[in-house]
This record gives structure tokens, sequence and C-alpha cells, in this order.
């Protein structure tokens, strides 16, 4: 019986429970760790990578394999600072921010306000009108300051004013300032969509709940360019297409939901926008954004970089500025999601024979995006057994990646399995010697199917698809 709980008391300790299987079993780590850690960056361990990668590959596959409008790529982080004014995040990327005069902490104004269940339309009247003080130690606020959240370097030798440079804070812009590329070379019709993975980086003043927010993360953005006329059909099909696709790779449905900004929220580029929303632990959090960019990012850039972008209509002659809309996805905001999501605990399974615990976690995790898709486990360490295994492990990690364990009893192995979510165990014993079969375990059904090793790749090619 599953007892996946839904208590607000216990989110806290899911939470934990959740960070500390990451760790252990090689999902993700604190960055720099042996040197104290370095706040909000993350290393991907040996399945934490695993996973990532399946998330980006079902991802390009979904935006560009199975599309003929969406076309992919892959810009530089370091771009022409003029960049970065014709967008406006010189002058707008900026998050308010107070100081506690006394405890010297750091907090966001929008978010403190949000935690006293006050709007974040708010300016510095408002902030002061509702009296907010410290949360940590009721210290007074200094006044609100807007805090540009690009991190700036230097490109080349020299550091001074003409070298600044920035890293990008979205992978957008690379797509906007291609866009003209792109359409020529893979010779595109409107509509159509560019995608791109990259990383982006945020100097967040409250970076935080473990790789929800943090300073350097990856997007998954798709920018799709239309007819101004055609934006608003586009926008209402993006959403369902997105918010579809997340509950095709296994994300609870009751745990998502689709929430459309108000006006006082647009960003300043926007026409409209909505958010997918997933039901962490610690609150409902965006996973990504839909956004109905208008035409402002190519009229900016037509009128920085002095380039006509427009777009000619060969059937009316008509000569427009395409609108924009926008998928922009967190890829380590996702993997949390999924994480989350699969998170189960249940009574030990009766399956396994010398189960001494009383419950076990499986990860329940859609099959294209579990790290390790096949367990080959040898009963018992005699040389024969091994030798088949082995070629048994030969066989298949040629198509899946697979792990093979020989340590522990049969139990353990099931349980460490189940854990790190691999959706199915080939277990090898001594009648396999004989009968050339082996035991197939499936995680979820904990269904056994007794298969020929010369069937084996068929069998999993049914269960996976390829
Ligand atoms: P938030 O309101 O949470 O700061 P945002 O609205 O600024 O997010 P966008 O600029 O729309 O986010 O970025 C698109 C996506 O990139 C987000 O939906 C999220 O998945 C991801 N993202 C943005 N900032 C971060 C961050 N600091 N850490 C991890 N992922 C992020």
């Amino acid at each position: 019986m599953s007892k996946k709980s839904d208590k607000s008391e216990d989110k806290q300790d899911t939470m934990e429970k959740i960070v500390s299987l990451a760790k252990r079993r090689g999902f993700i780590f604190q960055s720099s760790e042996i040197y104290g850690g370095i706040n909000s960056c993350y290393d991907y361990g040996p399945l934490g990578i695993e996973l990532k990668n399946n998330l980006k590959k079902a991802w390009w596959k979904e935006m560009v394999q199975l599309r003929d409008d969406v076309a992919g790529l892959d810009s530089s982080i370091l771009m022409h600072p003029k960049i970065w004014e014709a967008s406006g995040h010189l002058e707008g990327f900026t998050d308010p921010l107070v100081d506690c005069k006394k405890c010297k902490k750091r907090f966001r104004a929008d978010h403190l306000l949000e935690s006293k269940g006050i709007k974040p339309d708010f300016r510095q009247a408002d902030f002061k009108k509702h009296k907010i003080k410290c949360p940590e130690c009721d210290g007074e606020l200094t006044e609100i300051r807007d805090f540009n959240l690009m991190f700036k370097t230097f490109m080349g030798a020299l550091e001074n004013k003409a070298s600044e440079i920035y890293l990008r804070p979205e992978t957008a812009q690379g797509i906007y300032v291609n866009f003209e590329n792109v359409r020529m070379s893979a010779n595109k019709k409107m509509p159509f969509g560019i995608a791109q993975i990259g990383k982006a980086f945020r100097n967040e003043i409250t970076p935080g709940n473990f790789t929800f927010r943090t300073r350097e993360f990856e997007q998954m953005e798709m920018q799709y360019f239309v007819h101004p006329a055609e934006a608003e059909k586009w926008f209402e099909y993006w959403q369902q297409q997105r918010f579809e696709w997340y509950q095709k790779m296994g994300l609870n449905k009751a745990k998502l939901k689709l929430r459309r900004h108000k006006n006082n929220e647009l960003a300043h580029y926007a026409k409209a926008a909505v958010d997918i929303e997933y039901d962490f632990p610690f609150a409902d959090k965006e996973l990504e954004g839909i956004h109905n960019r208008g035409d402002f990012d190519l009229k900016r850039h037509e009128e920085f970089s002095g380039h006509d972008l427009k777009i000619l209509d060969e059937d009316s002659k008509e000569k427009y500025l395409p609108y924009i809309i926008e998928t922009s996805g967190g890829i380590d905001r996702s993997v949390l999601a999924f994480i989350v999501d699969a998170y189960t605990e249940m009574e030990a399974r009766s399956g396994d024979k010398d189960a001494k615990h009383e419950t076990e976690t499986v990860l329940k995790l859609h099959k294209d995006l579990a790290p390790i898709k096949i367990a080959i486990l040898p009963l018992s360490k005699k040389e024969k057994l091994e030798e088949l295994s082995m070629s048994v492990y030969g066989q298949l990690k040629e198509n899946y990646m697979c792990a093979y364990d020989t340590t522990q009893t049969i139990g353990k192995r099931y349980r460490r399995q189940d854990e790190i979510g691999t959706p199915y165990c080939v277990t090898i014993d001594f009648d396999s010697l004989e009968d050339k079969k082996v035991t197939v375990r499936d995680r979820d059904s904990m269904k056994q199917d007794r298969v020929n090793i010369k069937e084996l790749r068929d069998y999993f090619r049914e269960k996976f698809g390829y």
C-alpha cells in the first residue's frame, strides 16, 4: 500500500529525505563540498546526470525531433553587451532588495510582502505602510533598492568599462539574434520555432529550496515566431502542449496547474503570460512560463542593431515583424519536480523474501527518465553464473543504461534499484545455466517474467519502445 504523504507537517520532512537520498545515491551534491560548499550551486552525480540528460532528450524529442516547424540551436553564453541593452536586461532585470539593519540579512521585498499575503505590486510606500520588519530578528529594514541580477565580468586583458560583458541570464536572446540565420539556413516558413537548451546565470538575492532557485541553472526554451494575427491562437496552443507534456512524462496531474498572470504581474516584454506550476513540498512554484512577447524583442533588436528583421509574406506582399510565443522552462526545477513526484514510501514488499525493513522507498520515475533502465543481478558470485550474467549485461548495455550488482542479498539489491527508480531488474539464477532463461522483475507491478536470454532484446524493445 502506498503511503505517499500529503500532510503539510510531513512536507519539510519529505524534502529532507529527498535531499539526503539525492546525495547518498549520487543524484545531486552540494558544489565544492570539501571546501565547505558554495551557496546555491549544485553538482549532478552519476545518476543525476543520467536523469538530467534523459529529461533533455525527452524535451528535445518532443520539441524538435517530432516537429517539422521547430529547429534547434546552441548559442554562446557570452554575447555582445548591446544585446542586454536591447533586451531591457541592463535597465530592468532587477529584483527589489532590502537589508536588515540589525542582523544584516538580505531579503527580496516582493517575497516578504507575499509571505504576508500582500500582492507583490508594491512600491516603496506600500512597503512602509505595511510596517514590514526583518522576518529573522524583527529588526528594521533598509529602503528598497533595485539590484541587477546579471553576472558581470570582463572580456580580454583589460578590466574597464569597454570590456564589460555579462553571463547570459536567459537563453532566449541567443535565439532572437539568430532568428534570420536559422530561418534562412533551415529554410523555415512562418510560423516556426527555435529551441535551445543551455546554462543561464542570475545573481539571485535569495536562492534556496535546494535546486529550485540557484544562481547557475539550465533552461529549455523554445521561441515560436508567428504572424501577429495568430499570436493568441498559438499562445493557447503552447500552453496546452507544455501542460500535457509534464503529465505525459509522469507528473501527477493533481499537482500541476496553469496560472495566468494578472496585468500588474506582467514582465516588461509580455502581452500575456501563463505559468505551469507544480505543488512542491515548499509551495506551488513555477516550472515553466509561456509568454506572448508580442514584437517587443525583434523590434528592439532591429532598433539596436540596425538590422531589418521583418518577414515578407509572399502571398499578400505584406512586411511584418513576427510576434513571439515563448515556452521557457527550467531543467533543474523540472528534475527536482520529477524526483519529488516520483518519491514514494511503501510498505516493504513481500516479494523480496529477505526484506527486514518495514518501509522502502521507490522512485516511480517514468521509464524514459529513469537513470538506470535495467539492473543485472546474478543470484550468486559463482564463476559460471557471473560469466553468464556478464554476457547478458554486455548484450543489454549496448542499448540501455544498465547496472551490474553482485553485492549483498537479492532483497537488498532490489531495494537499492527501487530507490533510484530502475524500472527492471534481471536476475540470473542457477536454473538460468540450464534453461537459458532469466527472471525480469517490474519495479511497479512487481510482476516477474521468465524470459529466454535470446529474447531479452525483443522483450525490452517492447517495454521501452526502442
Ligand atoms: P521566478 O519567478 O521563479 O524567479 P522567473 O519568472 O524569473 O522565475 P523566467 O525568467 O520565466 O523565470 O525563466 C524561465 C524558467 O527558468 C523558470 O520557469 C524556471 O524554471 C527557470 N529558472 C528561472 N530562474 C531560475 C533559478 N534561479 N534557478 C533555477 N531555475 C530558474
